[in-house]
């Protein structure tokens, strides 16, 4: 048997026990351009196929070991046999081999003796049919798998008979059996319930438009996820343009349209809370106005930003805040899904909720029938953050505070609302915090005045545009001045003089508060060193303190410095401490307190009754003298509850041996009321208004001698 290793064109492979037979084969196979080995019976035809993998088999029936029908079933179970040409050669009578040639799987048969030039013809059609096939088949495997790459699967449907094929891929996305027929209703069934009729109107309407139809639609798992399925279908139409097929394909797309969602999510939403993000909020807002406009309905922007949550984050750590924030979300929303009046008019309640970012909410109120609506949900906004939030173990209280714009009436771009709202917002955290209020026009000219104050009290430390002024503190039953109040001025060039009312909260807001009260302790102290320097006894320096001076680290450190640079006694400096900063912290406040006392100096609560002080609180804290606020003062005569206030806490102080200093005196019937409950000392108008350092030296002069009274306090008080 010759070997025709590294054969180029096509092999044939001819089985015969008969030498003339295959003599003749090989004449013919040549005459068809093909190379030839030969086989003398069915073992070595098996042997040489599998070895050689001829692309053509001429099979003699008759053969001594195992005739022509046994070798070709054999042939077909060999790899690569299943698909090459067997032709089987008979002899003309057998009519019956004819039949079993092709049970076996022959491809053909020839009759024998055959002519060599009509055999060879035969030969190379066979050859040039199989080669077809093969390609064929390959090119259906290629596009079998760069659909199943491409998760992408084809369909077609003879419109005349509704016969339907879907590919192997296509069966696969759409979750159908791989051998089963399938007619359009299984097509229709794989599909999501709620996508079904969605599908077939839109192939009805494909067949009758003969427009192309691309839709995504979703296809259950056994799993119990979904697929999301892109389908695209184009009609063909016949000559008479009547619609004679559709052809189509299935893409599963479900990773694509999952990473769309992420990137979308990631973009629009708010990774702490998912809430939708500044970004998103502004398309929504966008998208409101304008319907708003064409509608002409009334629209809010109610912007809620959290009180203290820095405080919070400081305190209890950020892992705290962020859980808070996070509840803050969730009752947000739950109170937006719940509220008719919101969710009446948004029809996806969370649209409504947005964070923009830190500690600020929006929530966007359409179709508003009122301003009392907007108002109801603010108010009701603020009750349900009432309630406090539990996270790791603590319960933390939050308020907010609430700003309202309105379209039209406060401005008819997303920029100008967005802008009034916050500067409402801002209004409310200056009322005090935990209420809501709209826009007003006055806001827009309050924070442009601000501003340009802002700059000058800038410069004014440096410009020595401050000054202190005194008000005296008279001892009510010895009638001398025993002390003096330090309070700030601040004279500008132009603007003249601002009360400390207008500027005190400005510096406590830019931080500006650090220096100038330092300024102040310093300046008071010099003054006090003056005085006596002049002759003067010594009296009481009281100088007021910020709560944020309090919080100082180095606030004992700078005292201690002012002192000692003026070298004043500190037995006559006293501080005044609001009874806020006191009340905030009673452990801390109380070591803090301490330590200022160590310094030597005296502690006074400033403006008392005005805060939640308990009698129990106040026993605890090393204070020396306790300020009654001049709105309890200032009504003695008309107001007995007043009164009753003025003479507990009167009472209270003289129990835990404290000095009661009455503020804001100003007529003889309150004098005479304190002096009744046995009040230790007052100061007010009814002496002096505060006045400059000059203006006091002659106040003192002129109270030094009980003879030259200068004040004109009625006789018989002194
Ligand atoms: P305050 O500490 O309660 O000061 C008393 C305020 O009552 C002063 O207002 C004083 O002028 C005013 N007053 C005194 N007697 C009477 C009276 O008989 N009738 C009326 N109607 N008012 C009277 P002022 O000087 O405008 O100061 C306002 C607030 O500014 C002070 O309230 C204090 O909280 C703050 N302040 C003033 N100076 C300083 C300062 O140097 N540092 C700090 N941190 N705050 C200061
Ligand atoms: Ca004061
Ligand atoms: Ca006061």
């Amino acid at each position: 048997m010759p070997d025709v290793a590294g054969k180029t064109g096509p092999l044939a492979l001819v089985a015969d026990d008969d030498p003339v037979n295959r003599l003749l084969a090989r004449e013919a196979i040549e005459l068809a351009g093909a190379a030839v080995v030969e086989a003398e019976s069915g073992a070595q035809t098996l042997e040489a196929f599998a070895r050689l993998r001829p692309d053509i088999v001429l099979l003699d029936v008759v053969m001594p070991d195992m005739d022509g029908f046994a070798t070709c079933a054999e042939l077909r179970r060999l790899p690569y046999g299943e698909r090459v040409p067997v032709l089987i050669m008979t002899g003309l009578d057998d009519l019956e081999s004819i039949t079993r040639a092709y049970d076996v799987g022959a491809t053909d048969f020839t009759v024998k003796p055959f002519i060599p030039l009509i055999l060879s013809h035969r030969i190379r059609y066979m050859l040039r049919a199989s080669r077809a096939m093969e390609a064929l088949r390959e090119s259906e495997a290629n596009l079998a798998h760069a659909q199943r790459l491409a998760r992408l699967g084809n369909w077609q449907l003879e419109i005349p008979t509704s016969a339907l094929t879907v590919s192997e891929e296509g069966r696969r996305i759409l979750g159908l059996p791989q051998t089963a027929p399938v007619t359009i209703e299984t097509l229709a069934h794989a599909v999501h319930v709620e996508d079904q009729e969605f599908v077939t109107q839109s192939l009805q309407a494909t067949l009758t438009d003969k427009a192309p139809l691309a839709i995504n639609l979703r296809v259950p798992t056994p799993d119990g996820t979904e697929r999301i399925v892109h389908m695209q279908a184009e009609v063909v139409c016949g000559a008479a343009g009547t619609p004679e097929r559709m052809f189509g394909t299935v893409q599963d797309v479900t990773d694509r349209k999952r990473a769309e969602e992420q990137i979308h999510r990631l973009a629009y939403y708010d990774g702490l809370t998912n809430l939708p993000n500044r970004r998103l909020f502004r398309d929504r807002l966008l998208q409101a106005l304008a319907s708003a406009q064409r509608r002409q309905s009334t629209l809010a922007i109610l912007l809620l930003n959290l009180d203290r949550l820095k405080r919070i984050n400081d305190t209890l750590g950020h892992s705290v805040g962020d859980q808070v924030l996070r509840g803050v979300a969730e009752r947000l929303m739950v109170y937006v899904r719940r509220s008719d009046s919101v969710a009446r008019h948004a029809p996806d309640g969370a649209a409504a909720v947005s964070r923009l970012g830190g500690d600020e909410f929006t929530v966007l109120l359409t179709d508003l029938e009122s301003v009392q609506d907007a108002a109801k949900v603010a108010r009701r906004l603020l009750k349900s953050l009432a309630k406090p939030f539990k996270v790791e173990g603590h319960e933390v209280f939050v308020t907010a505070s609430i700003g309202l714009s309105l379209f039209p009436a406060d401005g008819t771009d997303a920029e100008s609302l967005l802008k009034n709202a916050d500067a409402a917002m801002n209004h409310a955290k200056e009322q005090g915090r935990n209420v809501y209020r709209f826009y007003s026009q006055e806001m827009n000219a309050d924070a442009a005045q601000r501003l340009t104050l802002e700059s000058k009290l800038r410069r004014a430390l440096d410009r020595g545009e401050f000054e202190l002024h005194y008000q005296p503190q008279v001892d009510l039953r010895r009638w001398n001045i025993v002390g003096v109040e330090a309070l700030i001025r601040w004279r500008h060039p132009e603007l003249g003089t601002i009360p400390p009312a207008k500027f005190i909260p400005l510096a406590e807001e830019t931080g500006l508060i650090h220096a100038i009260g330092e300024w102040a302790i310093r300046t008071a102290c010099a003054q006090h060193r003056a005085w006596l320097a002049a002759g003067f006894p010594p009296i009481r320096m009281a100088v007021n303190l910020s709560s944020l001076q309090f919080e100082e680290q180095d606030l004992c450190k700078k005292i201690a410095q002012a002192l000692r640079d003026t070298s004043m006694d500190p037995r006559y400096l006293e501080l005044e401490l609001t009874e806020g900063i006191v009340m905030r912290d009673a452990g801390t406040t109380i070591a803090a307190l301490q330590r200022l006392k160590q310094l030597g100096l005296r502690l006074a609560i400033d403006d008392f009754g005005t805060g939640y002080s308990s009698l129990s609180y106040l026993k605890r804290f090393p204070i020396d003298t306790v300020k009654i606020d001049r709105a309890f003062v200032r009504d003695l005569a008309e107001n007995s509850d007043d009164a009753a206030i003025v003479t507990a806490i009167i009472a209270m102080a003289h129990s835990l041996k404290l000095r009661a200093l009455a503020e804001g005196v100003e007529t003889r019937q309150q004098l005479a009321f304190l002096q009744q409950q046995g009040c230790d000392e007052f100061q007010g108008y009814l002496v002096s208004k505060p006045v400059p350092a000059e203006d006091l030296a002659q106040l003192l002069r002129g109270f030094r001698s009980p003879d030259t009274r200068e004040v004109s306090v009625p006789a018989g008080l002194g």
